[in-house]
């Protein structure tokens, strides 16, 4: 039976990040039931759709889906249940934003079935948290992963942030401290990135503050990079780190680049060799998914040259990079059939490790990862 994932977006905020571009929400909460009752539809609509396939993970994302109440999520994932052929040891994951979940709503979802939670934390000092405009104080976060704890949860993913205005290196390695002292399985530590749009793109334009230089931030994701060893996180991708066997299934998924299905406004599939997407505007989604019309706004198809390049492109950014048996048994050949070139430049360059087993960026390759996808290109 071929294997998919489950993305379900929940795009409501109780209020807008100044540094999120994703799209989600504040002030609809009007639209949250109908908002529901429509994804319950969609994921109906898929049950026939996905008959074939066993589905290995289910991630709750957003938004912060805990906006909803632990009952409601249990009465989706039901639906999830009853629709999919659901793996026993499926992963079943719930993003969920301190200050937003209480004791009885994580009894709820664990006994519904999730068993792996998301937290998302950016900074431990207030000051950053304040200035990156999110909701809740550190000690809402410690609150958060004790009630966590209490209610059974023991596979608990927290977000972090590097590259923040005046962040120092002491701070950046306090938050990691204190993170990894909560006994954590698992880590993601992304650099801030200003986007256009949101207020702190409009701040920076206007010299508000100033963003630490490229140096301080590469010297920031390599301290944290070896910080977090000591706690028996293991770098797995660019990007997150994992006590050995929590690695996250899900997103996985995405860097093997096999096939998902994304329910939910503006929430992205890869199935059947096409990428397509949902609209992202709620009422718009809402109401199409309610009366029966298209609800897609874009769609691709993935010829065999698109999805090698996209094994490659994502494989890549896996620390154990691209299996050889895997790629060959996918594409028929072998790999240095249609890279070698590629395979040999960067070898030669010190960007790539080539061996019986895979291809892998070498330390410094991931560095310049976007250089070393050119030469894949060709
Ligand atoms: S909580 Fe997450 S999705 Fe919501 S605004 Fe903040 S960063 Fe964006």
């Amino acid at each position: 039976m071929r294997q998919l994932g489950v993305y379900i977006h929940f795009p409501f905020c109780a209020r807008k990040c100044h540094y999120c571009d994703f799209p989600s929400y504040q002030g609809m909460e009007r639209w949250m039931q109908p908002y529901l009752e429509a994804l319950c539809r969609e994921i109906l609509e898929w049950k026939e759709k996905v008959r074939d396939y066993a589905v290995k993970s289910i991630y709750l994302g957003g938004g912060t889906p805990t906006l909803f109440s632990g009952e409601q999520i249990a009465r989706l994932l039901e639906i999830c249940f009853n629709s999919f052929n659901v793996q026993k040891n499926a992963e079943i994951t719930v993003e969920a934003n301190p200050g937003t979940v209480d004791m009885a709503d994580l009894f709820a979802l664990r006994s519904a079935g999730v068993n792996r939670l998301s937290i998302g934390l950016q900074a431990w000092q207030d000051r950053h948290l304040r200035f990156l405009g999110r909701i809740h104080s550190s000690s809402d976060f410690v609150q958060s992963i004790m009630y966590a704890k209490e209610a059974g949860f023991e596979n608990i993913n927290v977000d972090v942030m590097f590259g923040l205005p005046s962040q120092t290196i002491e701070e950046w390695l306090e938050t990691l401290e204190k993170v990894c002292s909560l006994k954590i399985q698992h880590i993601s530590m992304y650099s801030l990135k200003v986007e256009d749009g949101t207020p702190l793109h409009r701040w920076y334009e206007e010299g508000k503050f100033s963003l630490p230089s490229q140096e301080e931030d590469r010297l920031m994701y390599y301290k944290g990079r070896e910080y977090v060893k000591r706690f028996g996180l293991r770098q797995y991708e660019i990007s997150n780190f994992a006590i050995p066997g929590k690695e996250c299934v899900h997103n996985l998924i995405y860097w093997h680049n096999e096939e998902y299905i994304g329910c939910g406004s503006g929430a992205h599939s890869y199935f059947n060799d096409e990428r397509f997407s949902n609209t992202s505007d709620v009422e718009e989604y809402i109401r199409a998914v309610t009366d029966g019309t298209p609800k897609i706004n874009y769609r691709e198809k993935i010829g065999e040259e698109d999805e090698r390049f996209e094994t490659i492109m994502m494989g890549l950014r896996l620390v154990e990079g691209v299996n050889k048996q895997k790629f060959k048994a996918r594409f028929g050949k072998d790999i240095e059939f249609y890279y070698g070139k590629a395979i040999r430049k960067l070898v030669e360059q010190g960007l790539l490790i080539d061996d019986e087993v895979s291809i892998k960026l070498t330390e410094k390759g991931m560095d310049v990862q976007n250089v070393a996808l050119l030469e894949f290109m060709q």
